[in-house]
């Protein structure tokens, strides 16, 4: 890519961007991103990436389009919810429109520990787009075992959260939440309801952030957990400085991967 190569064209406004420049565009053009799961977070961030430039996606998601789906879910439409396309197929379709030398591969298998190698070994940074906290911890385990980035993120209601994970550099999930919680703290977007404005916001802010990692900018990611109530108004940033607890974390300290044991 040249600075007169219609790749550039199309990138002009974020190569003019000078943290970013024309080196982070090339690098984002060789940058390989596992989503895990393309339903609210991981749809508006495959989009977002794929409008960016990056150069692969792999996408891994189980599910089919449901009508309730559409209202915060990017990428989907009513055809798909009628059909009900399976999400990662429904996704490629769309994302192809939006860049079409982004490679997407597509697979319809739900995360666990018997495939996390062959999905997310060969990937530079992974996104978190799960509904759950027992595939978050798997991916935490992996991610600190493998030394590879990965983007935390959860919405519900009008709320959402956000942590960029270095393994290495910064605290991990179980130094911010030594257990998955329970059910009954971590009410489901069915029964407590979410807004697609909340997940839309923090799927920008992981997109960023894995933006970042892809040009190599990890002195500039975020090092905070990130929180905030988009009906409430309120903003939360917690810094890893107050957040990391004594060094005794199971995962990153005693390298102990339980949730990828059998
Ligand atoms: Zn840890």
């Amino acid at each position: 890519m040249t600075v007169t190569s219609p790749d550039y064209v199309r990138f002009a406004r974020q190569i003019a961007f000078r943290p970013f420049g024309l080196d982070g565009q090339k690098a984002l053009s060789r940058g390989r991103v596992l989503i895990v799961g393309v339903g609210g977070l991981g749809s508006w961030v495959a989009e977002l990436l794929a409008r960016a430039g990056v150069g692969f996606l792999r996408l891994v998601d189980s599910d089919r389009v449901d009508l309730t789906n559409i209202h915060r879910q990017a990428l989907y439409g009513a055809g798909d919810a009628a059909d009900r396309r399976p999400k990662v197929e429904a996704a490629a379709r769309r994302l192809r429109d939006f860049n079409e030398t982004c490679v997407v591969e597509s697979v319809e298998e739900r995360l666990d520990r018997s495939n996390v190698d062959g999905l997310a070994g060969d990937v530079e940074v992974v996104v978190d787009g799960t509904d759950n906290f027992t595939t978050r911890f798997l991916l935490n385990d992996y991610c600190v075992k493998t030394g590879r980035p990965w983007i935390f993120a959860g919405a519900v209601r009008a709320e959402a959260q956000m942590a960029v994970i270095l393994p290495g550099r910064t605290p991990c999930l179980r130094c911010l939440l030594e257990e998955p919680p329970p059910p009954c703290i971590d009410p489901d977007c069915r029964q407590a309801g979410v807004w697609g404005m909340a997940v839309a916001a923090i799927a920008s802010f992981q997109a960023m952030e894995a933006i970042k990692i892809l040009a190599g900018r990890l002195a500039e990611a975020s090092p905070y957990l990130l929180k905030f109530d988009l009906w409430s108004n309120t903003l939360q940033r917690l810094h890893y400085r107050v957040l990391r607890q004594s060094s005794d974390c199971m995962c990153c300290h005693w390298r102990e991967f339980e949730f990828l044991e059998p």
